[in-house]
């Protein structure tokens, strides 16, 4: 197949349609259209309060939308009789404040899930369990104590607990951004390895940097809508909207 025809007939692997999020009477997400292609590494950027966390959350399901229709790997997000535990397990979320157990060891963080939720065996959710903490690149640390390792360690053990229950999807709430400056470099250059290892990834935040070289897509929100999307080179190196213009200038 040549690539145009693979682009025709590709569904996408997210499909946010019309997405609408109230808390009460504060409309958060206006009208959110987004799809995601299999394999693209989409990086969203905008002002706090612009509603980035919000949808983020209603992709897997921690929120529910007051209006549209998200549609994963062909699960329709918001239909009342989805199994949601079976398809939060095929979405893996990483958040700025990493929510590891910590009166656990990494590797019964790393295991819990996989054989409570997944029901592997001990042995086999341990091989799998290793397999990504050595991706993360911290094999060592497989019997510590979250709170004994630096905050960037323990992003990159969240990412490990969370690509341990192979996921189709990963979402990143600026995983970096509660990280001591030293920290955040590994937690990036594992991402970008998970990039290019063909994951499909949405990252919210505010590494322009990371955005600019690992990113397919970068989506610009304000104000509970998408102002403006495409490839960094654009969006970041010569912004459209106003809107985005201001935030770079504030950002960059
Ligand atoms: P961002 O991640 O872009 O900073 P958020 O999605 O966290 O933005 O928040 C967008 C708006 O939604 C904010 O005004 C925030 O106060 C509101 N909000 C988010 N979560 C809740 C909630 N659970 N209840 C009420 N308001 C919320
Ligand atoms: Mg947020």
């Amino acid at each position: 197949m040549t690539t145009t025809a693979q682009a025709a007939t590709q569904t996408p692997i997210i499909a946010i349609r019309n997405l609408q999020k109230s808390f009460g009477t504060n409309q958060v997400l206006t009208d959110i259209n987004l799809d995601v292609d299999k394999g693209e590494v989409v990086c969203v950027i905008g002002p706090s309060g612009s509603g980035k966390s919000t949808m983020l959350r209603c992709i897997n399901t921690l929120e529910t939308p007051t209006g549209g229709s998200i549609v994963v790997d062909g699960m329709d997000m918001t239909d009342l009789d989805l199994d949601i535990d079976a398809a939060r397990t095929r979405i893996g979320m990483v958040f700025q404040s990493f929510n590891l157990f910590g009166h656990l060891t990494v590797r019964e963080n790393l295991t819990i899930a996989q054989t409570k939720v997944l029901r592997r065996s001990k042995a086999e959710a341990n091989k799998v369990a290793e397999a990504n903490l050595a991706k993360v690149g911290l094999s060592e640390k497989m019997e510590a104590k979250p709170g004994s390792l630096s905050g960037g360690q323990q992003q990159r053990v969240a990412i490990a607990r969370a690509l341990s229950m192979d996921p189709d999807v990963m979402l990143f709430d600026e995983p970096t951004s509660a990280l001591d400056p030293e920290t955040v470099g590994d937690v990036l250059q594992v991402m970008r390895n998970l990039a290019e290892a063909g994951m499909t990834m949405v990252v919210v935040t505010h590494e322009m940097e990371f955005a600019r070289q690992v990113a397919d897509r970068v989506v610009f929100m304000d104000g509970g809508v998408v102002v403006e999307s495409g490839p960094a080179k654009d969006v970041i190196g010569n912004p459209q909207e106003q809107r985005t213009k201001d935030f770079l200038s504030r950002v960059l």
